[in-house]
């Protein structure tokens, strides 16, 4: 993932924001970076710019040589689906279906082999801690509950970019490093770039990068010379 001198200005009703300022870095498959700073610095839009929520005013985002800014409505559509794993910070699960079925929809949209998709979505349920609750809706389950089922929704479908807008931010500390350890697990085991906005100290500890954000600018790069690794954070 390469950010070239990439902007975004808001105008509403004449009034202009300068929401990012002229940030550029590299991120490549399998590194875990935080991206912290006080709210309103810019985080959340710089995070929807590559996520493809939002166009960026100036500058380039570019995905394995690909500038995201030449593919079309389709195209970029088919990005999100196939390639974009996206955890929101309110999870966005939907309250009509199951958990069980919210996480099949992820699949079924990817156009994931139905015979595959039950035995794709028992594997992450496990590994999430979640199999007993697959029958329930997400109004019957805690907090927690819903944020592991939004991780294995978004991570499930196998992507090659992982984004994270506060994925701890409502979850207990037990929750929160569970959270921590398993997109650090996962994007290791699947090479692709995690990017995580961040207030959690565990979080930071296991980064490789911690990119610190000031009025839109990505003012200073921590650079993690020793990571904690996933083995050392309790479960
Ligand atoms: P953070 O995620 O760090 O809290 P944001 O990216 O949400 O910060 O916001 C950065 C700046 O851009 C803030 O000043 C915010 O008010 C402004 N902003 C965000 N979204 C919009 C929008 N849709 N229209 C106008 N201004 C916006």
């Amino acid at each position: 993932l390469r950010l070239k001198h990439v902007a975004k200005v808001y105008e509403n009703d004449g009034v202009l924001t300068q929401a990012v300022r002229d940030v550029s870095f590299t991120v490549d498959k399998g590194s875990f970076v935080g991206i912290m700073g006080a709210s309103g610095c810019g985080k959340s839009t710089l995070l929807n710019l590559i996520a493809t929520m939002d166009k960026p005013s100036g500058g380039t985002i570019e995905l394995d040589g690909q500038d995201l800014a030449e593919l079309s409505e389709a195209e970029l559509a088919a990005f999100r689906r196939d390639h974009l794993g996206f955890i929101f910070q309110e999870y966005n699960l939907l309250e009509t279906l199951t958990i069980r079925e919210n996480m099949m929809l992820a699949l079924t949209i990817k156009q994931t082999p139905k015979a595959e998709i039950k035995g794709i979505v028992e594997h992450w349920a496990a590994k999430l801690g979640i199999s007993e609750i697959l029958r329930h809706f997400p109004c019957e389950v805690s907090g927690g509950q819903r944020q592991r089922c939004a991780c294995a929704r978004a991570i499930a479908t196998q992507p090659a970019l992982i984004l994270a807008d506060e994925p701890t931010g409502a979850l207990d500390s037990k929750n929160s490093v569970a959270i921590v350890k398993l997109l650090l697990e996962v994007g290791r085991s699947l090479k692709c770039p995690v990017m995580t906005i961040t207030h959690n100290a565990e979080m930071a500890r296991v980064a490789d990068r911690v990119f610190h954000m000031k009025d839109g600018r990505l003012e200073r790069i921590t650079v993690n010379e020793h990571p904690c690794q996933a083995e050392e954070l309790d479960w």
